[in-house]
């Protein structure tokens, strides 16, 4: 498939994608009850999920944590703009959804590398006509291009506090030195006040079920993913301000309703503030 994507600020940009390997966007899609994936998607997601049965469950609970915390930011915490690297296929409701429905004005600034998600942006870019909604087809390991783009400087005042949201992404940086790099490039520019929420794999050790496996498993389909620790979580919001209730399960994060205080195979997830 070779498609040209106008209105995305990276228009013209020829796409190759080649739908006969499986992408982490699409498998996770797969998982989610999406349909932006192919056979080698649904083929590589089964093979995972042969290794890690309630990896759907978790991931569904990841996107309620991120709409939650979307929503949250904006009306317990006064956050106006996003930046959210990482986006993934659009699935209701998506974080600019979620923010904007608490408050209109709020500005997001969706980011990706996958080609996939790219065909897609035009479905991100329909926020609320107050606030604002770009995307950027950019790589996170090149922070710059982010930081620099014509996107983010058209939709985000970096005077004010930004919301960097890195949720179910960095699992895929499998260098620890790498992936604080990269982390720590992004937060640098932003203004005191700014936010960091993260969501991340849990290790084996700390998981009912084998999380190893679906690492061996994501790996056997091309894709190197690192499962962290409580403590690797930790490491990532060194000199930030964690808010409460700090470093839990996705499900424990600030939830709607009662949840299983057991549940040990959901992601790990912390927001905390730049000082
Ligand atoms: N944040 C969404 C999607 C998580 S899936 C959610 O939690 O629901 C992980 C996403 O990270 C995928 O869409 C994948 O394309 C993207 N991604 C992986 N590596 C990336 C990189 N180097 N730069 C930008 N995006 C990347």
């Amino acid at each position: 498939m070779s498609q040209d994507v106008p209105g995305t600020g990276t228009a013209a940009r020829k796409i190759d994608l080649r739908t006969d390997v499986p992408h982490s966007a699409r498998i996770y899609d797969h998982l989610l009850g999406g349909k932006d994936n192919f056979a080698a998607d649904r083929a590589a997601a089964a093979e995972i999920v042969r290794h890690q049965p309630t990896l759907p469950v978790s991931m569904r609970a990841n996107r309620a944590f991120m709409a939650r915390m979307a929503r949250r930011l904006v009306t317990e915490h006064g956050v106006r703009q996003f930046l959210d690297i990482g986006t993934g296929l659009p699935t209701a409701p998506n974080l600019h959804e979620a923010a904007q429905a608490a408050a209109p004005e709020t500005r997001v600034v969706y980011v990706d590398n996958d080609p996939i998600v790219l065909v897609h942006a035009r479905a991100l870019l329909t926020g609320s006509a107050e606030g604002r909604t770009s995307y950027l087809d950019a790589d996170l390991r090149r922070p710059e291009t982010i930081l620099d783009s014509p996107e983010l400087r058209a939709t985000l005042d970096l005077s004010a506090p930004v919301a960097l949201t890195m949720i179910a992404i960095l699992q895929f940086f499998t260098d620890e030195e790498e992936a604080h790099r990269l982390v720590r490039a992004l937060l640098e520019p932003l203004a005191p006040g700014s936010l960091l929420a993260l969501s991340l794999v849990p290790a084996a050790a700390e998981t009912a079920a084998s999380v190893d496996d679906v690492a061996a498993a994501y790996r056997s389909q091309g894709i190197p993913m690192k499962p962290r620790t409580r403590a690797e979580v930790a490491a990532f919001f060194d000199g930030l301000e964690l808010l409460e209730p700090g470093i839990v399960r996705s499900v424990h994060w600030r939830p709607d309703g009662p949840v299983d205080p057991d549940d040990t195979n959901h992601m790990y997830v912390g927001v905390a503030r730049k000082p």
